[in-house]
């Protein structure tokens, strides 16, 4: 698999025919995923070419990887940008899908997640344990009420049912699909599903699915785990 490199981690950039082309990156090396800076030299023959490619190696352990630099032949930005994929893939975490568009993640919540993927992404597996415990204080500071907010963390647990309705979204969720099926099994000119609706509809199938079948045994076998630790 690829991955793509946001244009935040472009060290230096250049410009050829007026198109901006990224020159060295800063990104985590996909063999010994350490944060390094990739130079980037780029065999263009001519611009725009629907897709360049160079290999550079990590200057940690020396190991080549490929870079592709794509969609700036149809870019009409000025100067033509593209997308940076690094291949092979660094097992490295991102912050999940649709994450900062909730109201609810605020600014605190936001900077303690980073703060937990990069020390997890550097390898700081200590750090990482301790920064994922103070997401979840931070989680419980956000949903409990003010006078709740100072009782020890396992008390705040208790308390998360009578403050946050945690069946709700399931039911929401079902709901949703049936009467997006309704709309593909009643015949109706008007109200027919288009691609936008069966799109969402597959997303809220595969959430669907996720939370009746994946996630309770991904948890069960995640407590199992720690409980082995003994960590109370
Ligand atoms: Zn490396």
């Amino acid at each position: 698999m690829i991955q793509l490199i946001p244009p935040k981690a472009f060290a230096q950039t250049s410009k050829v025919a007026n198109t901006l082309l990224p020159a060295s990156v800063d990104w985590y090396c996909p063999h010994c995923n350490r944060s390094v800076n990739f130079r980037l030299s780029w065999d263009i023959k001519s611009i725009p070419q629907p897709v360049i490619y160079c290999s550079s190696a990590c200057s940690g352990c020396r190991k080549i990887s490929v870079f592709i630099y794509v969609g700036f032949a149809d870019s009409v930005l000025n100067p033509r940008e593209g997308e940076l994929y690094i291949h092979p893939e660094p097992s490295t975490r991102t912050p999940l899908n649709g994450i900062y568009e909730s109201s609810k993640f605020n600014d605190g919540l936001k900077r303690a997640y980073e703060s937990a993927i990069n020390v997890y992404n550097v390898g700081e597996w200590t750090a990482t344990a301790v920064l994922n415990r103070r997401m979840l204080e931070g989680i419980m500071k956000e949903i409990l009420p003010l006078e709740k907010r100072n009782m020890p963390l396992a008390k705040q647990l208790e308390e998360l049912p009578k403050h946050i309705d945690l069946q709700k979204p399931l039911i929401t969720l079902a709901e949703s699909l049936r009467k997006g099926g309704n709309l593909g099994a009643h015949f109706d000119l008007e109200k027919a599903p288009d691609e936008n609706i069966s799109t969402l509809m597959m997303d809220l199938l595969d959430y669907l699915i996720e939370y009746i079948y994946i996630l309770p045994d991904r948890i069960d076998e995640l407590d199992e785990r720690v409980s082995s630790l003994s960590i109370r």
